[in-house]
């Protein structure tokens, strides 16, 4: 293929986490990442949930400067606090602090035997 194909959009709205099946919702960050949030309202969550006017999820964690939820803003729990799937492996740390050469799964070139 000439040109790599496009990424899917990141998937926004109601819907359930890819890892557990828990039912969240994916909301874009200010910083126009996605995020997923609990399904459920939470008083005890620190992210402030509210659709924008094109229907968009839009999540803003709280903070010291706006530290409670404003206008149609609801309390949600961050999904990664709460999800029960195992943590995803860090990528990178293990290939680059390893010192000593890991070759595992690699078949090593003449001149590195
Ligand atoms: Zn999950």
């Amino acid at each position: 293929m000439p040109y790599p194909t496009p990424r899917p959009p990141a998937p926004n709205g109601p819907a359930t986490c890819p890892r557990c099946l828990a039912q969240v919702i994916w909301c874009t960050t200010e910083r126009q990442k996605a995020q997923m949030v609990d399904r459920d309202r939470d008083e005890r969550g620190n992210q402030a949930v509210r659709q924008d006017h094109t229907g968009r999820w839009l999540v803003r964690q709280l903070s010291k400067d706006r530290p409670t939820p404003e206008g149609a803003e609801a309390l949600h729990m961050p999904h990664a606090a709460t999800c029960t799937a195992p943590p995803l492996p860090v990528h990178g740390t293990r290939r680059r602090m390893s010192a000593g050469r890991v070759r595992v799964g690699v078949r090593p070139h003449r001149w590195q035997r």
